[in-house]
């Protein structure tokens, strides 16, 4: 299944909530949903079609988890088959794999205004992990890992106005940030606590169980 590329918007409306894909409009009044809550394509709700059953509500948590990430099928079935091997829960095991992703960690640092942009100035090749030049998304991140900005990238005017603007930016537990150099490092793995509560991991695991 290739990536939504349709307006983002649509997909919170599509889940009633606000999954934080457009970046700094998401928390500002401009959000759509600030002001209109019905999902796309009202007319079917009216018709009464707007019973879910219970496959359906766990598509829509497994999906709703895919796209806040901005995942791939194939890519999030690999990284639950990866979470089923860990111990404890798949669910909870599937968000820290998906939370400890490159592209998640450059976003969560204040790097990016979200995911989405994180991913690019990843695949642009823009970020250093441990002192390499690392251009793929879904790496993950391992406590004790330090990210920074390859020197290059530094004379960009995005780099310019996101250092301007990283002193107001608040970052996760999991994540120590030297906002003078710009360089973040993984302080701990992540824990379920650090990820959206909204998240109903264990509508993903019922969804693949089938
Ligand atoms: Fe979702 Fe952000 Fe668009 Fe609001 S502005 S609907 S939170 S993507």
């Amino acid at each position: 299944m290739a990536r939504y590329t349709g307006p983002v918007c649509r997909l919170c409306r599509r889940f009633g909530e606000k999954l934080m894909l457009k970046g700094e409009r998401c928390p500002s009044a401009k959000c759509p949903l600030e002001k209109r809550t019905t999902p796309p394509g009202g007319r079917s709700q009216r018709r009464g079609r707007n019973v879910i059953s219970d496959r359906g509500l766990q598509l829509r948590e497994k999906q709703k988890v895919r796209f806040s990430y901005g995942v791939l099928e194939r890519q999030f079935r690999r990284f639950f088959a990866e979470a089923k091997k860990g111990p404890g829960t798949s669910g909870e095991n599937l968000l820290i794999l998906l939370e400890r992703r490159l592209d998640n960690t450059v976003y969560r640092l204040g790097f990016a205004d979200s995911r989405a942009q994180a991913r690019q100035i990843v695949r642009h090749g823009h970020m250093i992990v441990n002192g390499r030049k690392t251009d793929i998304p879904s790496f993950l991140v391992k406590a004790g890992d330090t990210i920074c900005w390859r020197d290059t990238s530094k004379k960009n005017e995005y780099y310019k106005r996101i250092a301007e603007e990283i002193e107001e930016r608040t970052i996760p537990n999991w994540l120590s940030l030297d906002k003078e150099k710009m360089t973040g490092r993984v302080a701990s793995l992540p824990t379920r606590d650090d990820i959206e509560a909204g998240f109903n991991e264990k509508a993903v695991v019922e969804f693949y169980a089938r």
